[in-house]
């Protein structure tokens, strides 16, 4: 990891990559949450309640049987016909996880979430009305954010892992979209709501303030991948050419690095994945990734791209480029309109996709 001026931290590669497909590395989320269209199907014990995975996933049963890991296979009473699949030893409680890693990650964070052991002050009454607010409001952000609070809370103040939270790049939740998406949206009333509710759950053992809500909301959207905030992974910075690429190794969270085929990488070289889906065009991307991330990308595709994609209008009278139409959007592409004609036309045309040098 390098620290630079212009892009904060990147990551880069100390020698050359050769090999396609190569894993550059693989790493376990810092903080895993339940995307909450998965959140019936964990309540009603079909999915993992720490991870989310399905049961029902084709593999998993068999998988498990491969491995030997059916220590649970005779619990009839509680396990739903999921053999391979372990319970919450807490009396009463119906969360069911993949396996004993599962549960021991999950530990007294999901005590909050579900009956209240190990998390007193924590009432898991309180946290199912904030669930059931996130739910209904399709708020997912919200509901990742909350989990990962609990988990930060859980680590305690000076921990390690909240360094690391604190490490990743932030913009505040509300500077992400504009005013007229707040309005239509009604942001403001779902952050405001899910800030007291929130607050309401945890309050008693960590005080925070709505901006700090609004940063690790920030945090939180702009770092996750599928759902779970990853360490190293969340210093990638985006390129809409990227050299690496990500992938789950084992159907759970683990995710791998590596290296995007065709894609050359020397020693030195920045690592870069990209945000988007990097086949739309120049201006889809452009939109998207200042929209939610908040920066106008300049990587290699994006200035090659630049000149070949700006639309100019020829007067069909003159054979002169029309003077700007004022749209946001094309104020902010800076071409350079020159007082020559660039090409001379005899037949009206209108609208043209033409090379022009862009500034
Ligand atoms: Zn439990
Ligand atoms: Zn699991
Ligand atoms: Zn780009």
């Amino acid at each position: 990891m390098v620290q630079t001026k212009a892009k904060g931290k990147r990551l880069q590669a100390t020698k050359a990559i050769k090999n396609d497909f190569a894993v550059l590395w693989e790493e376990d989320p810092l903080f895993v949450t339940i995307p909450l269209e998965k959140l019936r199907i964990v309540r009603g014990s079909m999915a993992c309640a720490y991870c989310g995975k399905a049961f029902q996933e084709r593999g998993t049963v068999e998988e498990k049987r491969a491995k030997g890991d059916i220590a649970n296979e005779s619990d009839r009473s509680k396990n739903r016909g999921l053999p391979g699949t372990t319970s919450c030893l807490a009396k009463g409680c119906d969360a069911r996880f993949c396996d004993n890693d599962c549960r021991q990650l999950a530990d007294a964070v999901h005590g909050a979430m579900w009956h209240n052991s190990g998390h007193t002050k924590i009432k898991s009454s309180d946290w199912k009305d904030f669930e059931k607010f996130c739910v209904s409001h399709h708020w997912n952000m919200g509901y990742s954010y909350g989990v990962t609070l609990l988990t930060l809370i859980k680590s305690g103040k000076n921990d390690l892992l909240r360094e690391k939270f604190e490490a990743m790049a932030t913009i505040p939740e509300n500077k992400r979209y504009s005013k007229e998406e707040i309005d239509d949206l009604h942001l403001d009333e779902t952050w405001d709501e899910g800030y007291k509710l929130l607050k309401k759950t945890v309050g008693k053992i960590y005080d925070f303030s709505f901006d700090e809500f609004l940063r690790g909301l920030g945090t939180f959207s702009l770092n996750n991948y599928n759902g779970n905030l990853y360490e190293l992974q969340s210093h990638l910075n985006h390129s809409c050419e990227p050299n690496v690429r990500l992938a789950f190794s084992d159907g759970k969270n683990r995710l791998r690095v590596e290296k995007m085929p065709e894609a050359t990488i020397n020693a030195n070289d920045e690592l870069e994945m990209s945000y988007i889906n990097s086949d739309l065009d120049y201006e889809e991307r452009q939109e998207l990734l200042l929209k939610h991330y908040g920066f106008v990308c300049s990587c290699t595709k994006c200035k090659r791209e630049a000149k070949t994609f700006a639309v100019i209008e020829i007067d069909s009278e003159t054979g002169y480029i029309k003077p700007p139409p004022t749209s946001e959007r094309s104020r902010r592409k800076s071409v350079r309109f020159n007082d020559e004609p660039l090409i001379s036309v005899s037949k009206p045309a209108i609208k043209l996709a033409v090379a022009v040098k862009a500034n």
